[in-house]
């Protein structure tokens, strides 16, 4: 026998559904039984129609794990070791006043600067913010 689709291939299996001889390519397994497209698709079919009211019973899974921000409300915006590195490195030149916002004091800092005493300055408030706390550096620069 023959496949029913390709005359010139020989059959290598009948299909369950309509016991028509078919070549490799044209039957499919669906549970390890053959058919042929058509009875596969009639099966399929079938299958959907049964499966489809267990289907709509959906499981509402909310993945309602909210984490929360790493960064919260409480948290500044200006980073009081970026601050402290500018005091540190260029203090003389008030560059951290501008940083966290007092900019009247960084541009007396600036203009003053080629007296070294800003430089001085700029060691002591960059010493202030290295050791500063956290929360106080919020409370004294957040909302500037
Ligand atoms: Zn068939
Ligand atoms: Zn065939």
């Amino acid at each position: 026998m023959n496949c029913k689709n390709h005359p010139q291939l020989e059959a290598l299996g009948t299909c369950v559904g309509c016991g028509t001889f078919f070549c490799g390519s044209c039957l499919l397994e669906v549970g390890r039984k053959h058919y042929c497209k058509d009875c596969s698709a009639d099966l399929l079919r079938k299958q959907e129609q049964e499966a489809s009211p267990r289907q709509q019973i959906v499981i509402t899974q909310q993945a309602s794990q909210q984490v929360s921000p790493p960064s919260g409300p409480t948290r500044s915006t200006k980073s009081r070791m970026t601050a402290a590195f500018l005091a540190l490195f260029l203090g003389g030149l008030g560059i951290h006043h501008f940083y966290l916002g007092n900019g009247g004091t960084g541009f007396l800092y600036f203009i003053f600067s080629w007296t070294l005493i800003p430089a001085i300055l700029g060691l002591i408030d960059a010493i202030s913010l290295f050791t500063m706390s956290e929360e106080k550096f919020h409370l004294k620069y957040r909302y500037r």
